[in-house]
């Protein structure tokens, strides 16, 4: 199994300099995005500070550059103006929406579309001008290539399906353009289709000829061919189709006159005067120049080859290996590792482009979930995507999935998006990984080295518990509170407290005052940033100061004591920042400790915010105020049953000694850390006496990367992570949430004691 490459050597070379920013990064999500060139978006920047563009309204300049760019990308696509017409939209969707909007049907004609579409195809549906709209299954659609349909002219009628499939990459023939054109489609008596291609996914890695293949109406965005400009796709009009298009609304430059006081008005004559309301994105479309230019610069056509033919020859191969790999996975038992969601098994360019769509299985054969896997790919910085990749057709025929089993997911609480990835063991989604021009055979090999050391379990023996787990918990008759953490920066180490620690109404007091933000002002975390664990503040509570402490630093000492409405000893600054979806005003902390931590964390810009005192994030299920913490108040951890959960990891295998208890109950960054007789009694409790104190639980803390950083080194490890969701099926949760029930009437003040005994409730 290996993979060639279609450049040359100096080929791969300069391609490999124009990414990078990449770094450690190996990005596999070219469906979603492909990345643009340094040079590119260097040509860009020098073209549009050396010259002079206005409004094509206002320049002819302009406005003929902007025909030259038309023309570019109808080069593209082997054709001329004669042809086709470029309609410039703000993306495939918005071309698909437009050509719903302007398509003028028979009263009969019909709206058909394959059902393996984007949703951008499906919400045609509720806007085109016909009540007779029909999906058609892949097979039936492809049937059509060796059978006649019944042609006709009579009905004006359309068809869309894709050039390739954006869930896993096959191909469908443009041959069907001609077939369906000529003799029509089975089961539509008297329809005459007019087809709409709906390139998106294709022109990513393929080369699309008009001369060859000429469908009424292809549809697709620039950013997924070469990354830059976002916001600008096209719709191309082949001139047989084009008296079809007729639209109500015009806005800026698309009449010829209007009057203000009576409804008349005259469209332009060419399609797109008419069709692309107001100023076009003019300074976006002038840059499609340099995206077109660096394709052909760095990937030069050779021996009759066009550059998009070569990319896609060499996206092939490289899907192609990726395929095969994983196809080739085994557990110990024999097994397979990978359940491979493909319509045609990688032979040719022609049936396949560059993307993979899978799950993964346990030894067992049950699933692992997405959700899961995007969190270990990510921690791998893997660049990859999960879900159902906006294709709920293509979704439910690959996963098997009925109607039935659909709505039963959404009423059990799944959406689009979210991280419910496998209900009742059966998945709702899956793992897409994409190549693009500038992917390496480097970058897919660290895709399956990932799978294959998270994954793949080598022995099928029954493993007893090792030494770790013999604990001498029957001392303990009665569960008790061990340990009281804080985190006063958000993201950074922990302060232990085996004392005492005040509440206050938010919680700990100080607990997730802070928040370091990066130059945009968005909240930094450990994903992003491991080594911020490093930073391990101090509270001096009679001096009300905050001491930062960092291996390589000398400390900073922060009076803790200045506000919003100061007055008038320290200028403040306020400002808004957003902390897990939620927006908090914040006070700018100043110059001197943001200084610290750039340099602590060697990232320049940085910033320390402290949570303004005048508004308070709330939850939406209740009045609780929390502060700036992920969900809740108080996140408990029971020693106990991380000292179970270490022993039920197979293999440490990243780390050379296996990290000591103390170590793995620091990565759950708890605040209230107990120990009970038995493991996972916390999940049972509903309420938690803690000394005087009473805790509802608000359920089960949903567990993602963040676990698998060493506290005290910064280190990534693939455990505990798999572990846990091996153990609760596929669900990341340990730990349970606390919020008091006594603080909202309490002053402040009282105090939580270390060593104090802890009764949990069952009601
Ligand atoms: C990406 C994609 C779309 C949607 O494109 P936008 O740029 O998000 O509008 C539609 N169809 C297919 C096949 C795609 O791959």
């Amino acid at each position: 199994m290996d993979f060639r490459s279609v450049y040359t050597e100096d080929e791969s070379a300069a391609i490999e300099k124009e990414f990078t920013r990449l770094k450690e990064k190996c990005y596999l999500d070219h469906a979603g995005t492909t990345l643009y060139a340094e040079s590119q978006i260097r040509a860009i920047q020098e073209h549009l500070t050396q010259n002079l563009f206005c409004n094509p309204h206002t320049s002819r300049t302009t406005e003929d550059l902007i025909d030259q760019v038309r023309y570019r990308v109808l080069k593209h696509f082997n054709t001329r103006s004669s042809e086709y017409s470029v309609i410039f939209t703000s993306g495939t969707t918005a071309s698909l929406k437009l050509l719903a909007e302007c398509f003028t049907f028979d009263p009969q004609g019909a709206f058909v579309y394959l059902r393996d579409s984007h949703t951008s195809v499906l919400g045609m549906r509720g806007v085109v001008g016909t009540d007779r709209i029909f999906p058609i299954e892949r097979e039936a659609l492809l049937r059509h290539l060796t059978v006649d349909g019944n042609s006709s002219n009579e009905f004006v009628s359309l068809l869309v399906f894709p050039a390739q499939c954006n869930f896993n990459g096959v191909k469908y023939p443009l041959e069907l353009v001609e077939k369906i054109k000529d003799r029509g489609l089975i089961n539509c008596e008297r329809n005459q289709f007019f087809i709409c291609v709906d390139a998106a996914s294709f022109v990513s890695t393929s080369f699309m000829d008009l001369t060859r293949y000429k469908p009424d109406f292809v549809s697709f965005s620039f950013y997924k061919m070469f990354g830059f400009p976002t916001g600008l796709g096209a719709l191309l009009v082949h001139r047989d189709a084009a008296h079809l298009l007729h639209k109500r609304y015009y806005g800026g430059g698309t009449v010829k006159i209007a009057m203000a006081g009576r409804s008349f008005h005259v469209d332009r004559d060419s399609l797109s005067e008419r069709l692309e309301d107001g100023t076009v994105p003019f300074t976006s479309i002038i840059s499609l120049l340099q995206g077109f230019e660096t394709l052909e610069r760095l990937i030069p056509p050779v021996r009759g080859q066009c550059s998009m033919e070569r990319i896609s020859a060499q996206t092939f191969l490289l899907g192609q290996y990726c395929f095969r790999k994983l196809q080739a996975l085994r557990h110990g038992n024999g097994q397979k590792v990978v359940e491979l969601y493909h319509d045609g098994d990688f032979e040719d360019s022609t049936g396949q482009g560059g993307i993979v769509n899978f799950n993964i299985l346990h030894d067992n054969a049950s699933f692992v979930g997405f959700a899961e896997i995007a969190c270990m790919a990510s921690l791998h910085d893997i660049v990859l995507r999960t879900g159902c990749f906006c294709n709920p057709g293509a979704c439910q025929r690959l996963l098997s999935l009925t109607d039935d089993d659909v709505l039963k997911h959404y009423r059990a609480g799944h959406i689009c998006g979210d991280a419910n990835d496998l209900i009742d063991g059966q998945p709702t989604g899956s793992v897409r990984v994409s190549v693009g021009y500038m992917t390496r055979r480097s970058d897919v090999d660290r895709l399956v080295q990932m799978i294959e050391n998270c994954y793949i379990r080598k022995h099928s023996s029954n493993r007893l518990p090792r030494s770790l787990i013999v604990c001498n918990y029957k001392n303990y008759c009665q569960p008790q509170l061990k340990m009281i953490c804080l985190f006063p920066i958000k993201s950074c180490g922990a302060l232990k407290v085996t004392t005492s620690w005040p509440l206050c109404p938010k919680g700990l007091k100080y607990d997730r005052e802070f928040v370091v933000v990066d130059e945009n002002g968005v909240a930094l975390t450990q994903k992003k940033l491991a080594e911020m664990c490093l930073i391990r503040p101090r509270i001096n509570l009679e001096t009300n100061e905050m001491i930062l402490t960092h291996p390589s630093m000398a400390d900073f000492t922060l009076d803790l004591g200045f506000s919003a409405d100061a007055s008038g000893t320290q200028t403040v600054k306020l400002c808004q920042t957003k902390v897990c979806q939620d927006n908090v005003q914040a006070i700018d902390c100043g110059d001197d400790v943001s200084e610290w931590i750039s340099v602590a964390l060697q990232t320049s810009g940085l910033r320390l915010l402290k949570q303004s005192d005048v508004e308070v994030r709330s939850v939406q299920t209740s009045e609780r105020e929390i502060s700036l913490s992920n969900q809740a108040q108080f996140l408990l951890i029971n020693q106990t049953s991380v000292r179970w959960l270490a022993g039920m990891v197979p293999d440490w295998d990243d780390l050379r000694v296996e990290p000591s208890l103390e170590s793995l109950v620091d990565r759950f960054r708890g605040n209230l850390v107990i120990e009970t007789s038995k493991e996972l009694e916390e999940c049972r409790w509903q309420r938690v006496k803690i000394g005087e104190s009473e805790f509802s639980v608000d359920g089960p803390c949903s567990r993602c990367q963040m676990i698998c950083i060493d506290q005290t080194s910064g280190v990534k490890t693939a455990e505990p992570l798999r572990t846990i969701a091996k153990e609760f099926k596929g669900k990341m949760r340990f730990g349970v949430y606390l919020s008091n029930l006594n603080l909202r009437n309490n002053s402040g003040e009282e105090l939580l004691y270390c060593g104090s005994t802890i009764q949990g409730l069952i009601e």
